[in-house]
């Protein structure tokens, strides 16, 4: 079994590494995460997005899991976190790609979810416009160089700051994804399943 490339990064099989996963942004004046260190950064810094990615011991599907597409939805952070920590490459077959934090300055800033250099909300609007030049360039940086890689994207939301929620998955209605998807839905422990028709979502 070959090691695996991405973003840069080679992982052995059954390698696990915790990461920050760095996304371009050069040119953009107010490009850069907000955070702990960012001030050390410049304001032309990487976006960085921390991350664990997980190479299991046999070849299998491609998983990417993500938190806080909308920053004030807090309870996927510490999920995504955990999960990481708990899972075992040596026991596992497929990959995984966790984004602990995607909109961290939003989350620094305290946006309740768009991305707030730019406005831009992560969930909507792919392919993204070309104004958008902090939010727009993270959805540009999935459809490049994350998306080709993955069989399944497993996205956490919650209600957090804007709505209670009940537990439940949206997993889409588009051609030649419904059926696969409402399988992997069914083998999670959620009761409430909803076909989501949405077609310019990042699950799309
Ligand atoms: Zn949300």
């Amino acid at each position: 079994m070959n090691d695996w490339q991405l973003c840069g990064l080679s992982l052995r099989p059954g390698e696990k590494r915790q990461t920050v996963l760095r996304v371009p942004m050069e040119g953009t004046p107010n490009g850069g995460s907000i955070g702990p260190g960012s001030e050390k950064r410049g304001r032309e810094g990487d976006y960085e997005i921390p991350a664990t990615l997980i190479n299991g011991a046999r070849p299998g599907k491609t998983l990417l899991v993500t938190a806080s597409i909308h920053s004030g939805e807090y309870v996927g952070v510490p999920a995504v976190i955990r999960t990481a920590a708990e899972l075992d490459p040596a026991k596992m077959s497929g990959r995984v790609i966790l984004l602990h934090c995607v909109n961290t300055s939003g989350f620094w800033g305290l946006s309740p979810a768009l991305v707030p250099e730019d406005g831009y909300n992560l969930n909507h609007g792919y392919p993204p416009p070309a104004e958008k030049r902090v939010g727009g360039r993270i959805a540009a940086w999935f459809l490049r160089e994350l998306l080709p890689q993955v069989d399944f994207l497993f996205d956490l939301h919650g209600g957090s700051q804007s709505e209670t929620m009940t537990p439940l998955i949206f997993y889409p209605d588009a051609p030649g994804v419904t059926a696969e998807a409402l399988a992997a839905a069914k083998a999670l422990d959620v009761e409430t399943l909803v076909e989501c028709e949405g077609r310019d979502g990042e699950y799309r």
